[in-house]
């Protein structure tokens, strides 16, 4: 079903104070982009349509990974090669977040600091999986940035999903102990993960400031697990739903008005248990938000670790 109205319908409404609510000159392209994706401004062709017998006019997508209208077609390719390559066995789905004292460090060293996230979760479920006291075994990790929350506002966390179980020194299938949640216990690799974290954060960003690290320390850093999979085929229906997301889709906007210059999206509230509800947010301040999403040029949001990367594969299934 077509979307009642479009993020690029409240871009073309402040067109022109983009440049200045867009926190870069690479934020800003993008929100132009999306802006123009399906309009004659990207130019267009002629389809004849054997249904209706009539010459249809398709406008150009503007191809953005950001855009809430480009979506879908990515994906399917995307779940499609997921399909062929996943484990026949038991996943878990963990989550790891970032304390929002470090969302000014997200903002000016996006970069930097999403590798790092990505990073020293893997070290720490490394970590964990390679301790025969854990599991004794190589494991793998199919890893997805997310830098939002419902609201729109900046909550980077990463979605992991591993396996229940890994790969033995002998090459042989070892099965993982955990029973309900993840593999290993959530509050022991939340102190493990806050360790990593600051160490790798330390050498990649050497200028921030002591006190941001002692702020770090104060708080526990949150882990949590999801419901696990049960069968591959539940794997690929989450990441089919969700890896392509971006911060909003169309569908939520519920109306935009004009003259206020107001939008109104719809929300989740899962501190109420995923209760619905909505907000209304002016419209500079929902581009505001809507663009801290935008990645850094190249940046890959979705990673595979261990023994689902593709360079282990090749080394091992020649
Ligand atoms: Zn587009
Ligand atoms: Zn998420």
């Amino acid at each position: 079903m077509q979307p009642k109205h479009r993020v690029a319908d409240v871009l073309n409404l402040e067109v022109d104070h983009l440049q200045k609510i867009a926190h870069t000159s690479w934020n800003e392209r993008a929100l132009h982009a999306i802006r123009k994706c399906r309009t004659k401004a990207l130019g267009g062709r002629l389809d004849w349509c054997m249904n209706c017998k009539k010459l249809h006019l398709q406008f150009n997508s503007c191809r953005n990974r950001h855009c809430p209208t480009c979506q879908g077609h990515k994906q399917q390719q995307w779940i499609a090669a997921r399909r062929r390559e996943l484990l026949p066995v038991p996943y878990f789905h963990v989550v790891f977040t970032l304390p929002d004292t470090l969302n000014p460090v997200a903002l000016r060293h996006p970069k930097e600091l999403y590798r790092v996230l990505f990073d020293s979760v893997w070290e720490t479920l490394c970590a964990f999986g390679n301790n025969p006291k854990h599991l004794g075994a190589k494991l793998g990790m199919i890893a997805v940035l997310h830098t939002w929350g419902q609201d729109l506002g900046l909550h980077p966390h990463l979605h992991c999903i591993a396996p229940k179980g890994g790969v033995s020194k002998a090459g042989f299938w070892k099965k993982g102990k955990g029973k309900d949640d993840f593999l290993f216990s959530v509050a022991a690799m939340s102190d493990k993960y806050r360790g990593c974290f600051v160490a790798k954060l330390r050498k990649a960003l050497p200028h921030l400031p002591q006190s941001l690290y002692d702020d770090l320390f104060k708080h526990e850093w949150v882990v949590y697990s999801k419901p696990p999979f049960g069968r591959p085929e539940h794997v690929i229906e989450y990441l089919g739903r969700y890896t392509h997301k971006i911060a909003i889709s169309n569908h939520r906007i519920l109306t935009i008005d004009k003259e206020n210059g107001t939008v109104t999206f719809s929300l989740k509230v899962y501190r109420k248990g995923g209760k619905k509800t909505t907000m209304a947010l002016d419209t500079k301040e929902f581009i505001r938000r809507f663009q801290l999403h935008i990645l850094p040029k190249g940046f890959t949001r979705i990673r595979h670790y261990g023994i689902l990367s593709s360079s282990w594969k090749k080394e091992k299934l020649p």
